[in-house]
């Protein structure tokens, strides 16, 4: 099999257990999206959405948030942790925007081709490979499977990766990826990999994948039940 076709394959086993997940119908923009994923980092979707609603209801515009001093944007997203380092880069980011610019948007790279896309956003300091292909999906609605620590820890122990990085498991699988499935693949992925897969102990009897995966270290101890974990923050946003 190829590393097309079993990506495919395993997409298929987690639609059949997961669904296809849903979309909004309304995209979020690129800044948007970009803020969000900075405020995910190391924390959940709901402490993370908190944090981008209160900034959303606080302040109009990102050029108002862009004026703030950092320590009042630590303030307002406090529920999100790292809130030094998350102003920071927030101030950062909408700062490098803003240069040259009046206006804080993205929509520019709405033309681009994805490769250019990515090279552009991970010029921004702070910016790396998983927060741009974020914009790539949730935003522009490209055929790219952005790669997360759940991404990249449920497949390699399925074994359809063999990869030292996140980065690496993103180039290797964005080169295999048929079209149309990149934000279902992703997304089932992420809830495998919290609610199933997760990192200290599988819980392998209930898993989707079970005979395709090659871990060597499965776990089949008893447990009651699983907890679906649903809310995900760039589909919410
Ligand atoms: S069988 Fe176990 S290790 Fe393999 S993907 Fe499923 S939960 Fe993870």
């Amino acid at each position: 099999m190829t590393l097309k076709e079993k990506i495919k394959q395993v997409n298929k086993l987690l639609i059949k257990h997961f669904g296809i997940p849903e979309r909004q119908k309304k995209l979020p923009k690129p800044v948007d999206t970009l803020i969000a994923t900075i405020l995910s980092q190391n924390t959940n979707d709901k402490n993370s959405y908190q944090a981008y609603q209160n900034l959303k209801k606080k302040y109009k515009t990102w050029e108002e948030v862009a004026k703030l001093p950092r320590a009042e944007i630590e303030k307002v997203i406090k529920v999100a942790g790292l809130g030094k380092q998350k102003s920071e880069a927030i101030k950062a980011f909408l700062s490098s925007l803003k240069k040259n610019k009046e206006k804080i948007d993205l929509a520019y790279i709405k033309n681009m081709n994805d490769d250019d896309i990515l090279a552009e956003l991970t010029s921004i300091k702070g910016i790396g490979v998983k927060t741009a292909s974020c914009v790539l999906l949730f935003s522009l609605d490209r055929n790219v499977c952005p790669v997360d620590t759940h991404v990249h820890r449920t497949l390699n122990r399925i074994g359809i990766v063999k990869t030292k990085s996140p980065d690496k498991t993103f180039d290797s699988i964005n080169k295999n990826l048929s079209d149309g499935i990149a934000h279902q693949f992703h997304t089932n992925l992420i809830k495998l990999g919290r609610e199933v897969c997760k990192p200290a102990k599988p819980l392998c009897s209930f898993c989707p994948v079970q005979l395709e995966c090659k871990f060597k270290h499965k776990n089949f101890e008893k447990v009651a039940s699983v907890n679906s974990k649903n809310f995900l923050l760039l589909d919410s946003i």
